[in-house]
């Protein structure tokens, strides 16, 4: 997918106009914002199993090796084959070569952001493969040639008259606008094509080293239909998915629908170990697994190591006040709201990425509902550090940091400096108590006005508060 983040505000304003957007996006704080706050007010453990969750990820990654090898071991014994892709590249090869394998024309995929990271369904397209979307929102997008704009929903940008109007578009037949037989008429041809299909390619949300289990969470079974009906099978998962035991898989389980969409379990929950086994009735003869690495294991020993942790929930996105404004697409990558904030410079660079570690008010919202803690505004503040470091700052914004820097470290110059702007905006508000326009401050009151400080500085009402 080419990256287009460098237009983020470009989009991002645009998104602010586009009624349509905005109504979709107002339904995640009804929905699943309000969902999760609810399930963890039922959930008297929920603060101490995110601790849990934490450690758990934490563990894994100190000793990621370990656990990959051990996987890589329980996934042989069970019949099954690892491959192991460094970058986007090699993973793309490994799973058209094992399409090819299978003797492939038509492939069905369940929601897979690493497939979305490393463009595996264009890659397939190209080399003459069909490829189905199975899950209800990529099915959507992919008729309609988008990416996904969520993590968890990725048609969540669209309003029930967009999809009533696009399955008329590409079904035919009477414009259907009752959400359930919309999604009827999505399964009655979803159906055909996964008894068509030769491979079918999952995602992995685990990935278990005691077992050697790929981990599939769903709310429609289109997993279980995608891996279990065709020959073969191929997981995609990138390495921090590894977890060392079924147990812990369960402990993150109870954390991932709740601070998903308020569930307390997904509807579909599947642990597949190797392919078809002698007396089993169904499942895949072939079952393959592709890790891919994609620059993560350099991030293993940085700062940003903390990213790992991810367990791809989306509650960041569904609470951050610049999310719910700019929606998905704005992010310009496959990766959206706070994480994608931290991860998308990561994988596409700085240079590629840099407005998107600033795409945030720092309310700390995005931490505050993260269930494996990661710090997010803090990991985007490194970001903006290193934006600074590589002068990719405009020269006013860096050299009026410098100026900040310089009088931070003088508190008594500060003071002074801060009394003199405090006065001089109250001079120029007038008696009015706010103002229109006002030196450097051009993108504040561009579309609103800007308060006028009463009662001098901070620091001297908290003085004299405290007095
Ligand atoms: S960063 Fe945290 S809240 Fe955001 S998707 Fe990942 S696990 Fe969920």
């Amino acid at each position: 997918m080419e990256a287009t983040s460098l237009r983020f505000r470009e989009r991002a304003a645009g998104a602010l106009e586009n009624a349509q957007l905005q109504t979709a996006l107002a339904g995640i704080k009804v929905g699943w914002q309000a969902g999760r706050a609810r399930a963890a007010a039922r959930l008297p453990e929920f603060e101490q199993l995110r601790d849990l969750g934490k450690a758990i990820k934490d563990h894994t990654l100190a000793h990621l090796d370990l656990y990959l090898e051990a996987f890589e071991a329980r996934v042989v014994e069970q019949g099954g084959k690892v491959h192991w892709a460094r970058d986007a590249a090699e993973a793309r090869g490994i799973v058209l070569e094992l399409c090819r394998a299978a003797g492939a024309r038509s492939v069905t995929k369940s929601k897979s952001m690493i497939a979305e990271e490393i463009g595996l369904n264009a890659w397939l397209e190209a080399n003459g493969l069909r490829v189905v979307e199975t899950d209800l929102g990529e099915y959507i997008i992919q008729l309609r040639r988008e990416p996904p704009s969520h993590l968890v929903g990725p048609a969540v940008h669209l309003t029930k008259d967009q999809i009533s109007d696009l399955f008329v578009e590409h079904h035919g037949g009477p414009r259907i606008e009752e959400p359930a037989a919309l999604v009827g008429e999505a399964r009655r041809i979803l159906r055909q094509r996964y008894l068509e299909a030769d491979v079918g390619i999952t995602g992995a949300n685990f990935l278990i080293a005691e077992t050697g289990s790929a981990v599939t969470v769903t709310n429609e079974g289109n997993a279980e239909l995608t891996q279990g009906l065709p020959r073969t099978h191929i997981v995609i998962a990138s390495l921090e998915k590894v977890i060392p035991t079924v147990e812990d898989a369960f402990t993150l389980l109870r954390l991932l629908g709740r601070s998903a969409t308020g569930q307390e379990f997904s509807a579909y929950t599947t642990f597949v170990t190797g392919p078809k086994r002698p007396g089993d009735l169904d499942g895949p003869e072939a079952f393959h697994v592709v890790l891919l690495d994609n620059g993560r294991s350099a991030m293993v020993g940085t700062a940003f190591r903390e990213m790992l942790r991810c367990i791809r929930c989306g509650a960041c996105m569904n609470h951050c006040p610049v999310y719910l404004a700019a929606g998905g697409h704005a992010y310009g990558w496959v990766y959206v709201g706070p994480m994608g904030s931290v991860l998308t410079p990561q994988f596409i660079g700085i240079e590629q990425g840099y407005p998107l570690p600033n795409a945030s008010t720092f309310c700390g919202r995005c931490e505050e509902v993260c269930p494996v803690r990661i710090p997010l505004p803090r990991l985007m503040r490194l970001w903006r550090e290193e934006q600074f470091r590589k002068a990719l700052v405009p020269p006013t914004a860096r050299w009026g940091l410098r100026l900040w820097g310089a009088l931070a470290r003088r508190p008594f110059l500060y003071r002074l400096t801060a009394r003199w702007a405090a006065r001089a905006l109250r001079l120029l508000a007038r008696g009015r108590g706010r103002l229109a326009a006002a030196p450097l401050a051009g993108g504040w009151t561009g579309t609103r006005d800007l308060p006028a400080p009463q009662g001098g500085t901070f620091m001297d009402q908290w003085r004299r508060r405290r007095r």
